[in-house]
């Protein structure tokens, strides 16, 4: 029998929560966006086995729809394979998600990865490479794309400024952090504070802890809207076929 802090898998032990609990209306009528399909399998179960097969996570975390614990549960037996596995009811906003899901960690995993159901084709490789940035010594870690589109700030339907591409970068999960400064960020994080909070880095980066950026996956996409499924088909279409 193996603890979640047991050396057998490679690396500092990790534990890795997805955040499933959001509807994703973006994506039109339906079941909650996780339980979407793509390739005929819930997005949900995407995220989890690529996080399972990560040799560094010992211990994987949902935080799901509160009326869709059971179904969760069924979902997932069998799809964790090397992770211990628990459900939970994530809250009204995605940080209550977060929150609910770290509650549920057990002792001696130090190093958390969070990570967004709507990836669900982020690769396992990005999962490893992330946990260890943290594990060598960075308190935080994003993977990052380069931002293609130019970006404009605009105020009601006046362009206000132009952003420098150059600097900018788009974030990914899963982020990385030691445990402790998570859950410090989640404990000061005041609720329902004026600056929407989209990502734990941005929480972390209030605090003035340094966040590291590592390169992210262009398969790490998000699905929100409609033609992000068909994308994600594609994908999955050319990793049967490579
Ligand atoms: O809505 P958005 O795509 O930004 O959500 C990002 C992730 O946060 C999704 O995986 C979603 O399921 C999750 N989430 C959550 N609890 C909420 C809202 C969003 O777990 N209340």
């Amino acid at each position: 029998m193996t603890g979640p802090g047991d050396e057998s898998r490679s690396g500092a032990p990790v534990a890795a929560l997805v955040v499933a609990a959001g509807r994703g209306e973006r994506l039109g009528p339906g079941d909650p966006k996780a339980f979407r399909p793509v390739g005929g399998v819930p997005l949900l179960v995407h995220a989890v086995r690529a996080l399972s097969a990560a040799a560094c996570v010992r211990y994987v975390v949902v935080a799901a729809p509160a009326d869709a614990l059971e179904q969760t549960r069924d979902l997932l037996a069998g799809e964790h394979a090397g992770a211990d596995l628990e459900v939970v009811a994530g809250g009204a906003d995605r940080p209550a998600s977060v929150r609910a899901a770290l509650g549920a960690v057990p002792p001696g995993l130090d190093v958390v990865l969070v990570h967004d159901a709507a990836r669900p084709l982020a690769p396992s490789s990005l999962a490893e490479a992330v946990a260890a940035a943290v594990a060598g010594g960075a308190q935080a870690v994003v993977p990052v794309l380069p931002v293609v589109d130019t970006v404009k700030q605009v105020d009601g339907d006046l362009v206000v400024a132009t952003l420098d591409r150059r600097a900018l970068r788009a974030v990914q999960t899963p982020q990385g952090f030691r445990r402790a400064v998570l859950e410090r960020a989640h404990d000061e994080h005041p609720a329902g504070g004026a600056v929407e909070v989209t990502d734990d880095a941005g929480m972390v980066e209030r605090l003035g802890i340094d966040v590291h950026v590592v390169p992210g996956h262009e398969e790490a996409f998000k699905v929100t809207r409609p033609v992000d499924l068909l994308l994600a088909e594609l994908v999955l279409t050319s990793r049967a076929d490579a």
